[in-house]
C-alpha cells in the first residue's frame, strides 16, 4: 500500500506514539484537572505538550486546545461579528456562514485569483469586519497564500486576523502577524482528535462549550493528557525537521512531476506547499482511476468531503469547469513517502489513466 493522502491525515509519528502510551497505562490515566499526585503529574504533562505546540506559533499569545482543527476554527468565528473571507476556505470556516447571519453579522466571501491565491488588494474598500479568515496553506490545492499582506489589510480594516493554518502548521513558518491561529495534530503526524487554537493576548472571543472552565474558561471539557502529549511530541519533531522535510518533498515532488508531466497542474506552481500535487487530465475518469489503482491511496481532486460529488468547491473557485474539477486528482505526500514508492504510485496512476485512453 502507498499512502499519497497526506492532506486527509497523516501517519503517526513514533516519536507520538510512544509519547501518548505512557497517559494510557494503569498508573497514570489521572485528570489533569484534579489536585492530586496523578493530576498534578497529567496537568504537567499537557503544560509542557502546550509549550511544544507553541514553539512553532509567535510569541505573544497562548495555545488553547480543542478536540479538532474545525472546532477551533469554529470558536474564533463564535459570535464574533461581520467576518470577511476567501472562496477557497475549509468548510470548517466557509459553514460559519449561515449561524453568523442567523446571528445578524455580514459574512462575505471573496473571489480568488486563477492560480488559486487570495489577494490582499481584496479587501481594499471593503465595509470594516471584525474578523478577516485567510487560510495560509490550501488543503485541495496546496497554494499558500500571502498572510502577512491580507493581515496588514485586515488591521488597516481594523479587524482581527484569523489565519487556519492546518496544513502549513509544522512545515512553513506561522508569520508573526496573524491574531488567531487554528491548526491540528493530526496533520502534523500526531493523533487524530485534538487541535487548537492560539489566540494572541487581548484578543476577546465567546467560548462554544460552556461547563468546568477548562482552558481559560474558552473551552470547557477534560482534556485528554494523552492527545495533549501525542501533539506536543509531533510539534517538537516538526521544529526540529522542518527544513529536513521542506527538501524532502521538494525531492518528492520533482520526481512526480517529471512522470506526470503530461497532466496539468491546479494552482500556482510557485507558491505552494510541495507535499500537494493537485492535476487534471481531460476526459479523466476519476472514480474508475481510484478503483484501479488500488494499491496506492489517494484522493479525487473533485468530490468534496461528503462524497456528494458535488465538484469542489476550490477548483471551481479558480474558475475550473465541473467537468474539468470532475478530471482532478490530489496526491499528497511527506515525511514517510519515499522517492520508489511515489516513483511506483506515479507510474501506476499515469499508466491507467492511458487504458482509459486519456
Ligand atoms: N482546515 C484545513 C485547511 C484542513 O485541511 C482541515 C482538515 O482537513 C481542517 C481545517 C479541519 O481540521 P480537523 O480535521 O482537525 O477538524
Amino acid at each position: 500500500m502507498i499512502y499519497l493522502d497526506y492532506q486527509a491525515t497523516t501517519p503517526l509519528a513514533p516519536e507520538a506514539r510512544e509519547a501518548m502510551l505512557h497517559w494510557l497505562g494503569d498508573d497514570s490515566f489521572g485528570n489533569p484537572h484534579s489536585p492530586h499526585r496523578m493530576g498534578r503529574a497529567a496537568a504537567a504533562a499537557v503544560d509542557v505538550a502546550r509549550q511544544q505546540v507553541a514553539a512553532l506559533l509567535p510569541p505573544g499569545g497562548r495555545v488553547v486546545f480543542t478536540g479538532s482543527a474545525t472546532e477551533a476554527l469554529n470558536l474564533a468565528l463564535h459570535d464574533s461579528g461581520d467576518v470577511l473571507t476567501f472562496a477557497t476556505e475549509h468548510p470548517a470556516v466557509l459553514d460559519c456562514e449561515r449561524h453568523a447571519r442567523r446571528h445578524g453579522f455580514r459574512f462575505e466571501v471573496l473571489p480568488v485569483s486563477a492560480d488559486g491565491r487570495a489577494d490582499a488588494a481584496a479587501l481594499a474598500g471593503q465595509r470594516p469586519p471584525q474578523v478577516v479568515a485567510a487560510m495560509q496553506v490550501n488543503n485541495e490545492i496546496g497554494t499558500i497564500n500571502p498572510i502577512p499582506a491580507i493581515a496588514a489589510a485586515a488591521h488597516d480594516l481594523g479587524a482581527v486576523m484569523l489565519c487556519d493554518a492546518v496544513q502549513g502548521y509544522g512545515r512553513i513558518a506561522i508569520p508573526d502577524c496573524v491574531d488567531l491561529v487554528a491548526i491540528s495534530a493530526h496533520k502534523i503526524h500526531g493523533p487524530k482528535g485534538i487541535g487548537a487554537l492560539w489566540i494572541r493576548d487581548g484578543v476577546k472571543l465567546f467560548p462554544l462549550i460552556r461547563g468546568g472552565g477548562q482552558e481559560g474558561a474558552l473551552r470547557s471539557g477534560t482534556l485528554s493528557p494523552a492527545l495533549c502529549a501525542g501533539f506536543g511530541a509531533a510539534a517538537a519533531v516538526a521544529a526540529q525537521r522542518i527544513e529536513e522535510d521542506a527538501a524532502h518533498v521538494a525531492m518528492l515532488w520533482d520526481a512526480a512531476r517529471d512522470v506526470l508531466s503530461r497532466w496539468t497542474l491546479n494552482g500556482s506552481a510557485e507558491h505552494r506547499w510541495k507535499g500537494n500535487l493537485n492535476l487534471r487530465l481531460a476526459g479523466l475518469n476519476v472514480n474508475r482511476l481510484i478503483s484501479e489503482c488500488r494499491g496506492v491511496m489517494f484522493a479525487g481532486g473533485s468530490a468534496c468531503a461528503s462524497g456528494s460529488g458535488r465538484p469542489s468547491h476550490v477548483l471551481s473557485a479558480l474558475g475550473l469547469d465541473p467537468a474539468e474539477a470532475k478530471t482532478s486528482i490530489r496526491l499528497g505526500f511527506g515525511r514517510y513517502t519515499s522517492r520508489e514508492d511515489l516513483l511506483s504510485a506515479c507510474r501506476q496512476i499515469d499508466a491507467a489513466a492511458r487504458e482509459q485512453g486519456v
